[in-house]
């Protein structure tokens, strides 16, 4: 399959890991948008949040249990963070394998730019 991400998890395409388990990978977002930008993935290739099944339950909460988990180890758990999923061309998806945007490190102002 030709999904960037699915690249990564192989470790064909390289990339800076911050937290794996069997479930997700977590890994630095390549162009940071803020001081902190790691991606949350799962490891079985789900296109969009339209494709999450109830079979995903496990690994959806593995997601965020990763999230509170970097969100600790890092120590910006109590500043606060932002964790974002865009689905689809309006919500601004440009890779088709389901991430969520784990961004920290300032005040992230307003929800839209836009
Ligand atoms: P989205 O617009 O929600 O689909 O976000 C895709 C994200 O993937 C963007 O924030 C990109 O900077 C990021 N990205 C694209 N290619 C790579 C890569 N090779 N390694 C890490 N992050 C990437
Ligand atoms: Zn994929």
């Amino acid at each position: 399959m030709d999904c960037l991400f699915c690249k990564i998890i192989e470790g064909s395409i390289p990339s800076t890991k911050v937290y794996e388990n069997e479930h997700v990978l977590a890994f630095q977002d390549i162009a940071p948008a803020a001081p902190t930008h790691i991606l949350i993935i799962p490891k079985k290739h789900i296109a969009t949040m339209n494709d999450v099944t109830r079979e995903d339950d496990l690994a959806i909460a593995e997601i965020f249990a990763a999230a509170r988990h970097i969100a600790k180890e890092q120590g910006f758990d109590e500043a606060g963070y932002r964790l974002i999923n865009n689905c689809n061309s309006d919500g601004g998806q440009v890779v088709y394998h389901l991430h969520f945007h784990l961004l920290a490190g300032k005040k992230l102002g307003a929800l839209l730019a836009e």
